[in-house]
């Protein structure tokens, strides 16, 4: 059977576009592609300025908001909220039920502050991906892999609050004495390496940010 193709949908919701988001972001769109999956990043004050920082295709940078883009009750529930409050947990089926994957461009906060409730109500239904917060490429790749690979939640590995080594070995860390590391309050993909899956260039971020303080990121 041909594969659906969904359409995954980040609807940015800080005032800001910061580094760590375009890491996400560019992530989200690369494995999009990969998946034959579409990528939309809504929202956007400005998608010129935004495409010149990103460089990803224009089309898939939108002004609109997700609501705009989505005007109709039937067009709507067509469209899966995923939301740390939803209803209920994400399953393989409902990538028969649902067009669209939608995700808050939002940072992560620790203790998490609820940003996700600003699209709740826009009448989307929302599916949850287990209780721990995860960033919005995890929740992206997550999903992917529920609707597309039809695995459920619990057949995926995951890596809960890791400490991200800041060192050598990671090839990316320099300068930074072996063993220094962070901690991430978020849910990962573990991936083939046995380590989390995390955005191309973060690991480097995060070392950079490693001299301004984690709390700048957060
Ligand atoms: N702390 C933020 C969430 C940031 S995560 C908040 O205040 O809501 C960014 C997005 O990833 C969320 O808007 C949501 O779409 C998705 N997400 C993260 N963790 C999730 C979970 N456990 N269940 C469902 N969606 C999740």
């Amino acid at each position: 059977m041909a594969q659906k193709q969904h359409t995954f949908i980040v609807e940015h919701l800080d005032p800001e576009l910061e580094e760590w988001q375009s890491l996400e972001y560019k992530a989200i769109h690369r494995e999009c592609q990969d998946s034959g999956a579409k990528f939309i990043l809504s929202g956007l004050k400005d998608a010129g300025a935004v495409q010149k920082q990103l460089d990803l295709p224009i089309e898939t940078l939108q002004e609109q908001s997700v609501e705009a883009l989505y005007s109709t009750p039937e067009a709507r529930s067509r469209v899966c909220l995923l939301d740390p409050k939803g209803e209920r947990d994400i399953g393989p089926e409902d990538g028969d039920l649902f067009d669209v994957f939608l995700f808050g461009g939002i940072l992560g906060d620790e203790p998490p502050r609820d940003r996700t409730g600003e699209l709740r109500n826009k009448g989307f239904v929302g599916r949850r991906l287990g209780p721990e917060q995860m960033t919005t490429d995890t929740a992206a790749r997550v999903t992917r892999i529920v609707v597309q690979q039809r695995k459920r939640l619990d057949e995926i590995e995951f890596i809960d609050r890791p400490d991200i080594e800041l060192s050598l070995e990671n090839g990316e860390g320099e300068g930074k004495q072996p063993g220094e590391s962070v901690s991430m309050p978020f849910k990962y993909v573990k991936g083939e390496d046995g380590k989390p899956v995390m955005p191309e260039g973060m690991v480097r971020l995060l070392v950079d940010d490693m001299d301004k303080g984690i709390g700048d990121l957060l």
